[in-house]
């Protein structure tokens, strides 16, 4: 196990995490919101599989993460949906993404 890359990969997630919420509680646009939740999604990944590679080292351990990093991400994409009317981003119910917005009402694509 390599230490010196624990620091760095927590620092990474916090803020990862941190101003993802932040970046993504401001903004009002909904396909850009959508955009945005993709693109840290997929951030999110790549530094999860990162730390798996850096803090391991091993290609068996990597390959044995990638599958379900990857089936959690694509679960991110296809059920997280953002509102039309308000921006909401709205998470799913038991692995069961929701018709209407709670915050608004409105019905979701
Ligand atoms: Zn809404």
């Amino acid at each position: 196990m390599h230490q010196q890359y624990v620091l760095p990969f927590v620092a990474g997630w916090a803020a990862l995490g941190i101003g993802g919420a932040v970046l993504l509680g401001q903004l009002r646009s909904p396909p850009v919101k959508r955009i945005v939740w993709r693109v840290l999604t997929g951030l999110a990944g790549v530094i999860f599989l990162a730390a798996v590679w850096l803090l391991d080292g091993s290609i068996k351990n990597l390959l044995f993460m990638a599958p379900p990093v990857l089936l959690i991400l694509l679960l991110n994409v296809w059920l997280v949906r953002v509102c039309d009317s308000c921006a909401a981003l709205v998470q799913p119910r038991y692995l069961v993404p929701s018709n209407f917005c709670p915050k608004c009402g409105a019905p979701l694509q």
